[in-house]
Order: C-alpha cells, then sequence, then structure tokens
C-alpha cells in the first residue's frame, strides 16, 4: 500500500516507521524546511514509552532523555510539598515502561533518524500541503507548488491547523482556551537559583500554574508557565516575549521559579489553543492523527503520547484488516473515546491547578496530600487507564 503523511512530528514520524515496518510505502510531506529546535521539554509515559519500544526507539531516547524521580505538586509561592509520587521504579513495575522527560527536539531527531535510514520512508521537507482529494478507493494530494501525489491512505498529522482536517470538517478555528504559556530551557550550569527538584513538577496557584522539568541527563532544566490570560491570544512556537512580563505572572513564587526567570533574558510565549472532539476522524481514504484529530491543553503531558497511541492503534488496525475502509473505522473506534477522555482529564488538571482562593486550594489540595502521604496506591489506581494503556 502506499501511504501519504502530512506533516513530520511526533505523531507523522512514528506513524511513518510504524507502517513502513509494516511493508507499506510511505512518503512524508513537511511544510518546514528543518526540523529545528522548536518546542521544549515533553513528558512522555509509560503508554507513550511503549509505543516507542514497539518502533526499536525506546533506548535512543532513555539516552537522551531523563528519568524523574516522582511527579509532584507544590504550592507555587512556598514550595510546600501537596503531593509526591514515586515514578522512576514505579512505572515499569507498573504500567510496563520508564515515565521519560525529553527534549522535543531530541525525540524528533530521534524518530527522524530512524525514519530516514528506512528503505521505505521518503520525507519531503518544504512541502506544504494545500488541496485534498479523497474517494474510497484513492487520495490525491496538491503541494504549493501544484505538484500532485497519489496514494492508497492519506494520513493528516499535520497538527492544531491541519488541511487534512479542514478538508473533512471544514474552515472551523480552533478555541483559544484563555491559557497562554511561558516556555524556558536553561542549562543546569547556567541557572541562578537554586535547582528544580528531579521530578515532574507541577507548582500551583492561582489563574496559573508552573512545571518544571529536567532534560538531557540532568544538564538542562525545562519550565513552562501556563497563565490565565484572556488578551494573549497569538499561537506560535517561535515569539519570544520580554522575560519582565513573565516574572510580573510569577511574582513572589518561589525562588526556585524565581531563579528560572532569572536566568534567562526572553521566553517563548504562545496562546493554547483546543477544539471540541471532533464528530469523526476519517473520511474516503483519509485519516487524522495527533494534534490534527484531538488537541488539548497540556496539563496531562498527553499530546505528544496520544499521538503515539494513534500511531500504534493505526498501524495494528491496517495490519488486522486489508480493506481500509473497515481498518479506518476500528481505528476511530478504538482511539476516539480515550483521546476525547484525555483532552477532558488536560482540562480538569488546568483547573485544578488554577484554584483562585485559599479555601478552594485547601478544599482541592488537602484529600491529594492524604492519599500522597497515607494512600499513593490510590493516586497510581486512578491514573492506571491512562499509563497503563
Ligand atoms: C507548552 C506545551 C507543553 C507540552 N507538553 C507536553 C508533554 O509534556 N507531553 C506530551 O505528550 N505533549 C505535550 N505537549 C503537546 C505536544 O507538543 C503536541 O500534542 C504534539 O507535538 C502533537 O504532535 P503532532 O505530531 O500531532 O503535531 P505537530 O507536532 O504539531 O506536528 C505537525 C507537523 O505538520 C507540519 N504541517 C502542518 N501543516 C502542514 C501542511 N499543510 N503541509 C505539510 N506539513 C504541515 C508542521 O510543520 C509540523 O511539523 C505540549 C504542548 C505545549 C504547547
Amino acid at each position: 500500500m502506499v501511504v501519504l503523511i502530512v506533516g513530520a512530528g511526533v505523531g507523522g514520524l512514528a506513524s511513518a516507521l510504524l507502517l513502513a515496518r509494516a511493508g507499506h510505502s510511505v512518503r512524508i510531506l513537511e511544510r518546514a524546511s528543518a526540523l529545528a529546535e522548536a518546542g521544549g521539554g515533553l513528558q512522555i509515559s509509560p503508554n507513550g514509552m511503549k509505543v516507542l519500544a514497539h518502533c526499536g526507539l525506546d533506548a535512543a531516547v532513555l539516552e537522551r532523555g531523563f528519568l524523574p524521580e516522582s511527579i509532584e505538586m507544590r504550592h507555587g509561592r512556598s514550595g510546600e510539598l501537596q503531593a509526591q509520587f514515586e515514578i522512576k521504579h514505579t512505572a515499569p513495575k507498573r504500567w510496563g515502561a520508564s515515565y521519560v522527560h525529553i527534549h522535543r527536539a531530541d525525540l524528533i531527531d530521534v524518530l527522524f533518524n530512524a525514519c530516514s535510514n528506512h528503505p521505505n520512508i521518503n520525507i519531503q521537507m518544504n512541502t506544504a500541503v494545500q488541496t485534498i482529494e479523497s474517494s474510497e478507493a484513492r487520495c490525491t494530494v496538491i503541494d504549493e507548488h501544484s505538484q500532485q501525489y497519489h496514494a492508497d491512505l492519506l494520513v493528516g498529522a499535520d497538527g492544531i491547523h491541519s488541511v487534512v482536517r479542514q478538508f473533512m470538517h471544514g474552515d472551523d478555528r480552533p478555541r483559544y482556551t484563555g491559557h497562554t504559556a511561558w516556555r524556558a530551557c536553561i542549562a543546569l550550569a547556567d541557572l541562578k537559583g537554586p535547582p528544580p527538584p528531579p521530578s515532574a513538577c507541577a507548582w500551583t496557584g492561582p489563574g496559573r500554574h508552573a512545571v518544571t522539568t529536567w532534560l538531557r541527563g540532568g544538564q538542562w532544566v525545562n519550565f513552562v508557565g501556563v497563565v490565565e490570560d484572556p488578551q494573549w491570544k497569538t499561537e506560535s512556537w517561535r515569539i519570544k516575549q520580554p522575560v519582565d512580563a513573565a516574572k510580573a505572572h510569577f511574582a513572589n513564587w518561589h525562588p526556585v521559579i524565581a531563579g528560572v526567570l532569572d536566568s534567562v533574558d526572553e521566553l517563548y510565549r504562545w496562546g493554547l489553543y483546543d477544539r471540541a472532539p471532533l464528530s469523526h476522524w476519517h473520511q474516503g481514504s483519509a485519516v487524522l492523527l495527533g494534534d490534527a484529530a484531538h488537541p488539548m491543553l497540556p496539563s496531562a503531558a498527553q499530546g505528544a503520547v496520544q499521538a503515539l497511541e494513534d500511531a500504534f492503534v493505526l498501524a495494528d488496525a491496517l495490519a488486522q484488516f486489508d480493506d481500509i475502509g473497515r481498518a479506518l473505522v476500528v481505528y476511530e473506534s478504538r482511539r476516539k473515546p480515550r483521546a476525547t477522555r484525555v483532552q477532558k482529564t488536560s482540562r480538569q488538571n488546568a483547573a485544578m491547578f488554577h484554584r483562585k482562593n485559599a479555601l478552594t486550594q485547601w478544599l482541592q489540595f488537602a484529600p491529594i496530600k492524604g492519599i500522597s502521604t497515607f494512600a499513593p496506591e490510590l493516586f497510581y489506581r486512578r491514573y492506571d487507564w491512562l499509563y497503563g494503556g
């Protein structure tokens, strides 16, 4: 079968690898001229690492990544520990794979190299897809230079502004969630304050939260600060803003957060968008995966992981059924309920981290602290459906 994939992000590259390994001939069309250092740290939970293991890439990812000791929640100003769950040893035992932090550029590099070395995969950069025609039997894609490409299957892995999604669902726009994200990545040696804990640490506060993680074997620190802001709607991974505005958002926060912000002159900042769940993910011989199908807030750290899960299930359904239409129905029925649940969980996490006053914060975090201290098993059980999937 000839497969065209639009987009060389995490979802597109993983999908290419799994389909090529099943014997299909794959061509990836990517708009960018190079897959540069875009984005920052990603948390890849065990459900995502299992897909990467299936791609034969878990060792390469572990080599470039970092294994956090725990998942933590801390009060943004005081740094008081609200909850802490050991993850380094628990994740492989309980969910079958490690919980890993890795820079997005490193993960893309690992996937891109594996695709480049596969004889069944052709990656074509500088190719922005503009038009799509798809029937049950065949699809045709036309790029910005009017070049046509034909395939038996078209995979839309082209992110939140997907043209493949637009072809299926028309010209609706993603909705601004009211949240913007600040992002910085700093070498540990350049840090001007105390280092954050070697964990996946969410720092909570009214209408905002921050997440600190370690990357690249612990040599780098990653910071994401999510702030409710109805005004800022620009969405680009490449827009930088002076650090002063970020400092104002996190004024009087713990020295770890202040130290991170003191260490940079500017940070990336962009608006966070999502969509309501789509009515369908496939049409004719075209199908969506990753952010094209189910964009979500980063508050559950699952966008890229869910794209990996999509890639695995799509390849598995196509291996099970010769009829592409039947395989796409099975893919959507296996993936959509789960991805929709994760979208919902991401929104709930953002609301939980952002409790507005001392009372609502106490009501939210006192029970979690109790669970963390006396019954951590309840926390692990709560995430079995997600990380054990
Ligand atoms: C602040 C923040 C923190 C995050 N943290 C995490 C985390 O910890 N863990 C996690 O799992 N996820 C996280 N995410 C989410 C994650 O980054 C995304 O969900 C993931 O990158 C989606 O991958 P994708 O392959 O579906 O799409 P993308 O990564 O968006 O890739 C789409 C690709 O398609 C290309 N493209 C677009 N249009 C065209 C076209 N017309 N023609 C050709 N090519 C095209 C683009 O250039 C791009 O390369 C985070 C997101 C944010 C914003």
